[in-house]
Parts: C-alpha cells; structure tokens; sequence
C-alpha cells in the first residue's frame, strides 16, 4: 500500500466509492507495517505532517483541531462532572492534548492498539503528542475493546477516538463494543465515539443510533467540518446514562476570554450549539422526521 504517484497521496477507499482525497507531498517521513496496519507519515507541501494507516488519512497538522475540540468539549462539557475520563484509539495523540486541557478532567486513561502510531506521532507530529506528556494521562498500548471489557463502572467519559470501521476498528462501531462501554461508566456517565460522514454512512450511522437507543436513554449527534477527511465532514455518536441530559444545552460554557486562554481555535459555544444542526436528508433518517 503506497497511493502516492507523481508527488501525491490519494486516499482511494471502497467506504467512499468514486472519489478520493489527495494530498501534494513533499516527503515520505516514515512508512512501515505494525502488526495492526500500514502506518505511513508524510510531510505535505500544504498540510503540515498528515498521519496514514491503511491508506486513510487520519489527522493533518492544518486542521486536527477541529476534530478534536468538538470530540472531546462536546461530551465533557455535557456532564456536571467529567473527573475521570478514557479515551479508547487516538494514537496520535490530539484527542488526549484536548481533553487534559479542559480544566474539569482529573484524570485521563487512553488504550491504543498500536505503539507504532504513538511512536511515530511522538516524533513527527509533537503537537499533537504533547498530550501523552500531560501529567493527567496514563497511556496503555492495548486492544480497546478488551479493555473495556475488563472495566466496569468506572469512568465518566468514554472518548472512541477511532480510525474507520475495517480492520482493528471495525468492531467499536459495533453493538458489543456500546454494550461494554456503557457497563464501563459511572452513574450519569457519557460516550462520545467517532460516527463517520452522513455524506457518505447514513446507514451506518442509522444503524448506530438503533443500537444506540436500546442501550442508552439520550443519543444524540454532533458533527464537525474536517477539510481533509472524506466529504469534509464526520460525526461522533453521544449518548448518557443520564436522562436528564441535553447534549446541546452544555452544563459549562466557556466565555470568550476562557476560549482565549484555553488556546480552543474551533470550538466555542455557539459551535458546540451549531454542531447539532442537520441537513435535512439527514434530519429525516437520525430522527425520524
Ligand atoms: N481522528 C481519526 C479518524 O477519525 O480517522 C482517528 C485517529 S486515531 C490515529 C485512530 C486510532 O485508533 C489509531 O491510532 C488506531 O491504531 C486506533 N485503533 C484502531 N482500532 C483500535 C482498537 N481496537 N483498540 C484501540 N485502538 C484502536
């Protein structure tokens, strides 16, 4: 697996059939096979350093922050008490760097599959990586859904911050995998899991809000643009424990001078309202409308 000709990556997949996206690149920092995937780092002419396993892109330098403010301050700021959270995948190490950030998280455990993306994260993409460095964190190398099947009952947020759903991912987007993750919160708990593009898996994503809703009394949806991935766009499937929840009124909102401070780029109140809004294709198949 290579998808580079003539200076650029094209990320050629049958999960987005007839189109692909394509990245000019300047150098091939890293490309080697772990036990789980084809791990690829490239340096783009105008992306920064983008992360590749199994030919999909998973984060660029130019815009993984959009991706993961929304996926980490959506659910946080969803529950009156995010103390303890996991994070299940997120190799590169963003998700982690966004969650230690916000100031109402005291602990954060993460199992990832693969210590070569850590690795590999660690040397080329530091900003992102940063995150592993927190004094919150504490790092297992792990399948995540055997973790989850050890813990019960103890976490307050679940973040899946996953590649897409072949592979070693396939089964977090799975009933199982929500089953477990559900016995794995506290009381009033919240998970927030990587939900793919309604552009391009609108049955996929139906399909998850079934399950989803014969386990958890609040599903819910958020989105976020991400100029590099498929369509431009994906989502992360939420849902509570807790029936009072509204994921679109968050119980902590940042104020301006707090965004600032916190150094958020995407995210901010009226995004956090605005990342519910649904086209109405979509709006008629997640809702029933
Ligand atoms: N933001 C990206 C996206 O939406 O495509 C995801 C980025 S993050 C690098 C995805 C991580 O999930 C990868 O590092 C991969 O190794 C990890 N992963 C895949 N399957 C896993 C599993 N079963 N348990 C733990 N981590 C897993």
């Amino acid at each position: 697996m290579n998808g580079i000709r003539e200076g650029w990556f094209s990320e050629v997949n049958a999960l987005w059939p007839g189109q692909c996206m394509s990245l000019e690149v300047e150098e091939v920092l890293l490309h080697e096979k772990s036990p789980f995937q084809d791990v690829m780092m490239l340096k783009t002419k105008h992306h920064g350093n983008a992360l590749i396993l199994d030919g999909v892109i998973q984060v660029t330098e130019s815009d993984e922050f959009s991706y993961h403010e929304i996926g980490s301050n959506v659910p946080l700021n969803a529950h009156p008490n995010p103390e303890k959270v996991l994070i299940i995948g997120g190799g590169d190490g963003g998700m982690a760097r966004e969650v230690c950030r916000n100031p109402a998280v005291k602990s954060v455990t993460q199992c990832e599959i693969d210590e070569l993306v850590v690795n590999a994260c660690k040397k080329y993409l530091p900003n992102l990586a940063v995150g592993f460095d927190d004094p919150k964190m504490n790092l297992i190398i792990g399948d995540g859904f055997d973790f989850m099947g050890k813990h019960k009952g103890e976490f307050d947020v679940i973040i899946t911050d996953s590649s897409d759903p072949f592979g070693p991912a396939k089964v977090l987007f799975e009933k199982p995998y929500y089953q477990l993750m559900m016995e794995a919160l506290r009381p009033g708990g919240i998970i927030a899991s990587q939900g793919e593009c309604l552009w391009l898996h609108l049955d996929l994503i139906r399909d998850m809000f079934k399950f989803c809703r014969e386990i958890f009394p609040v599903v819910d949806y958020t989105t976020v643009s991400v100029p590099t991935y498929p369509s431009g766009q994906i989502g992360f499937m939420l849902c509570s424990l807790n029936p009072e929840t509204n994921f679109r009124k968050p119980v902590r909102t940042f104020t301006d001078e707090e965004i600032e401070t916190l150094g958020l780029k995407y995210y901010n109140t009226e995004m956090h309202a605005a990342s519910f809004v649904l086209p109405h294709f979509a709006k008629k198949v997640l809702e029933g409308k």
